[in-house]
């Protein structure tokens, strides 16, 4: 059961990355994720998952978005059916385009708190309380910021962190699916960090589920030797 959680306030000259077990090389250079340190490898390889998801789910969603466009003959130069919009119907046909259209991207989440993107990445979107996957109606909560100029890059910068904007107002985190169940991402404090089963009163010492010992090793310091 873990007992006294390192967090990014504390100072411990040795620590072990709660993710990866190593000791890192270099503890300074140790920086919070969802507030607690882990060491740079972990810290930047799920922020490059994340960003790397988000480059997908725009790419993916622009070629889809092409469509119908490309079937409405609004592509320059390409027609392939011959349609064309009834003069009346272009200034809103345009309308929607630029601004409803777009708003469908924010769902991408929505599939059990995936995108594809996050899909391919092994990352997820739960929410913060339960850590249930989340649907369509949060994903758009969390993702609605992004219609603010220049929020998409702030937000892949954000996501070093942990927690990026909208996640506080949709009660959102992003958790990487190898290790959700890790105390970085799951801090109920009462899971194995393996399977997730509740060890609640767990007096074994190991998981009833898949025989993980229940330790609290990857949460404190280091002794020196
Ligand atoms: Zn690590
Ligand atoms: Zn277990």
């Amino acid at each position: 059961m873990p007992t006294s959680p390192t967090t990014a306030t504390e100072e411990s000259a040795v620590l072990q990355c709660p993710l990866c077990e190593r000791v890192p090389k270099k503890p300074k250079k140790c920086k919070p994720l969802h507030g607690r340190l882990v060491c740079p490898k972990c810290r930047n390889a799920f922020a490059s998952r994340r960003q790397l998801a988000f480059v997908i789910d725009t790419v993916i969603w622009e070629l889809l978005a092409m469509v119908p466009l490309y079937y409405l003959g609004l592509i320059p130069g390409l027609n392939p059916t011959g349609f064309s919009i009834p003069s009346g119907a272009v200034g809103p046909v345009e309308i929607f385009f630029s601004y409803i259209f777009p708003l469908t991207f924010y769902f991408k989440d929505g599939f059990s708190g995936q995108s594809p993107g996050k899909y391919a990445c092994g990352v997820q979107v739960v929410d913060v309380a339960t850590h249930e996957p989340t649907g369509f109606g949060r994903s758009f909560k969390r993702n609605l910021c992004l219609i603010i100029p220049v929020a998409p890059l702030i937000v892949l910068f954000l996501m070093m962190k942990g927690r990026r904007w909208g996640d506080g107002w949709a009660k959102t985190k992003v958790v990487w699916t190898k290790h959700r169940f890790n105390p970085i991402f799951d801090d109920r404090g009462t899971r194995c960090t393996k399977c997730g089963y509740d060890l609640t009163g767990n007096t074994t010492g190991r998981c009833p589920e898949c025989f993980t010992p229940v330790s609290v090793k990857a949460y404190q310091p280091v002794e020196k030797s």
